[in-house]
Formats: C-alpha cells, sequence, structure tokens
C-alpha cells in the first residue's frame, strides 16, 4: 500500500494540473451520509420521494422538511482531514481544480477556492418562477421559503434525479478534465455524465488516480487505485516531502513554479507591487 500511496504522491506532486472528482465518501468521515452505501441515504428513503421535481410540485413541505435537516446535519459538520489535504494540494499547484457533486459545501470551508459543485448546493435556494438564484445560510429557514423578487415558491439550488446540469458548470468540468492528472475520491462513480469525465481525462492522457473505500468502475481504468478512508489517504498524498522519481530528487511543482516566480520578481521588482496589494494600481 505505501507503495502506491508513494506512486500517487510523486504522480502528483509532479503534475501541471491537477483535477480532483469528489463525492459523498469524501464528507462520509464528517458524519454526512454517502447515498448509495449500506446505510446510505437512499437505503433508508427512495430518493424520488424527496429529491425529484415530481416530489416537490406533490408536497413541497415534505421536500423541505427533508432538506432542512440535511442543511442542519451540514453546517453541523466539519471539514475533516481529507478536505483540509484537497485545500493545501491546491496552494501547491499552478491548475487545480475540484469537481464536486457534493451539495455540502464543506471544500470550501475548508479552504479550497477552485470548486466546481456540478450538483448545485444547500447554501443556494433558487426561484421555481423567475430562476433567480441567492445564498441563504440561516440556520433556520422559513416554512416554505419564498423569492423576494416575485414571490414563488423557492427550492433547493441542488440537481434532482431526472435533471440536467447546468450547461456552463458542465462545460467547465470538461474543460477542466483536460490535465495532467485526474484524482477521483469518494464517488461510486454510477451517475452519468460525472462518471464519463475519467474516461475523457485519460483519452486526453492524464494519469487517473482513484481513492475509495471499495472498488468502483473507475478502478479498472486507473494508473493507481488506493483503498480505504479518504481523509487519511489524502492527508498522505498532500503530505509535502521530496520524493525521487527514476533516482532522481525532485520537488513539489508547485513551489518549483513558486520559486519561479520569486526569481522573476527578483529580476522585475518593479511588478511585484501590483500582485502583493503594495500600491500598484492597473491602470
Ligand atoms: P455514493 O453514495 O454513490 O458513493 C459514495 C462512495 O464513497 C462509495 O463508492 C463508497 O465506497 C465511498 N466511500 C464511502 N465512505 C468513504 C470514505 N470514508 N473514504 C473513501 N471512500 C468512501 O455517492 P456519490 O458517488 O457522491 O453519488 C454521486 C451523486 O449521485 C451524488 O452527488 C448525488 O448527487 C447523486 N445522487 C443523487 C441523488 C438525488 O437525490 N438526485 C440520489 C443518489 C445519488
Ligand atoms: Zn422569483
Amino acid at each position: 500500500m505505501q507503495e502506491l500511496i508513494d506512486k500517487a504522491h510523486s504522480i502528483i506532486a509532479t503534475s501541471r494540473s491537477v483535477t480532483v472528482i469528489t463525492g459523498a465518501g469524501v464528507s462520509a468521515e464528517s458524519g454526512i451520509p454517502t447515498y448509495r452505501d449500506e446505510d446510505g441515504l437512499w437505503s433508508n428513503f427512495r430518493a424520488e420521494d424527496f429529491s425529484s421535481a415530481e416530489a416537490f410540485k406533490q408536497d413541497p413541505t415534505k421536500v423541505w422538511d427533508w432538506y432542512k435537516e440535511r442543511r442542519r446535519t451540514m453546517a453541523a459538520a466539519q471539514p475533516n482531514e481529507g478536505h483540509k489535504a484537497l485545500a493545501a494540494l491546491e496552494r501547491n499547484h499552478m491548475q487545480f481544480m475540484v469537481i464536486t457533486q457534493n451539495i455540502d459545501g464543506l471544500h470550501q470551508r475548508a479552504g479550497t477556492d477552485n470548486i466546481i459543485e456540478l450538483h448545485g448546493s444547500v447554501w443556494r435556494l433558487r426561484c421555481t418562477n423567475c430562476l433567480g438564484e441567492w445564498e441563504d445560510r440561516s440556520a433556520e429557514l422559513p416554512w416554505l421559503p419564498y423569492c423576494e423578487s416575485c414571490h414563488s415558491l423557492a427550492r433547493p439550488a441542488v440537481v434532482w434525479f431526472g435533471e440536467s446540469l447546468k450547461p456552463q458548470e458542465w462545460e467547465r468540468a470538461v474543460r477542466a478534465s483536460y490535465c495532467d492528472t485526474l484524482l477521483v475520491v469518494g464517488t461510486s462513480a454510477l451517475v452519468n455524465p460525472v462518471a464519463s469525465l475519467p474516461e475523457i481525462a485519460q483519452k486526453n492522457r492524464a494519469r487517473i488516480i482513484e481513492v475509495n473505500a471499495g472498488e468502483t468502475p473507475i478502478t479498472a481504468i486507473a494508473d493507481v487505485s488506493l483503498r480505504g478512508k479518504s481523509s487519511e489517504i489524502l492527508a498522505q498524498l498532500a503530505e509535502e516531502k521530496e520524493h525521487t522519481i527514476d533516482g532522481m530528487h525532485d520537488m513539489d511543482l508547485g513551489k518549483a513554479m513558486q520559486r519561479g516566480l520569486e526569481k522573476f520578481y527578483a529580476k522585475y521588482p518593479q511588478l511585484r507591487k501590483y500582485v502583493d496589494g503594495s500600491g500598484g494600481k492597473v491602470e
């Protein structure tokens, strides 16, 4: 196992662009139930009863009550070491993107900036009439939330069964899949079209690293497949260390680039002020 982790570590550390696809497994250790696992949400509920436009039309209160409960669970949860490790990896790479299917906002709370929330977020609401969207993090929502501009019923801005992804978000995700390394973490990789991204990435010569508690359809195409808890494995993958590749000492590419920038500013000190907030104004 350590050998596989070292191999994955070195692939990631020497990649210029890294894209990560995450699923419910990443948040499982924060106490948020996954969907399809044995004790997952869908073993206790019929998804169509709570997560579809049909269910919402029939009984918006029932659907909202369920989402309010999920919001409470997610608000009480804390980002785990896995979320934090991904935020650390972002800091060390010039091009880094997290494509998440999660709606809990834990990646952002851990410090991840570059993120595509493909399935939306429980912290956003959308008007069923004018389709306006807004953020609402309040601990308690009204009995039925309404849109302030047109006074129509609001719904959670998440992607439900049978609904499409937002085209511009999907396009961003496809674009991010053109990367050196694709890390696929804690997703059963059964839901399309997200499940097709690893294939797109691989066709374009990305290396694929999988982190999951069990086998998934990604296992067969992955260059490295790591079995276990995402918090523990990701923490190891984000560890800062010097490692050798083919006997050569290598250092983290992100840091190498950072050093490259330092060299650049040593040569052109007058340009630094534009980025470090010390008064350089773009005119
Ligand atoms: P999932 O429940 O299908 O899979 C979770 C995966 O995480 C499993 O492969 C499991 O082995 C793994 N896992 C669990 N704990 C782990 C841990 N600690 N460390 C590492 N791996 C762990 O969840 P998913 O893949 O995120 O599902 C994809 C998407 O499907 C979801 O985001 C959800 O939006 C969507 N979905 C939606 C509905 C709906 O309501 N519209 C219903 C079901 C699924
Ligand atoms: Zn409205």
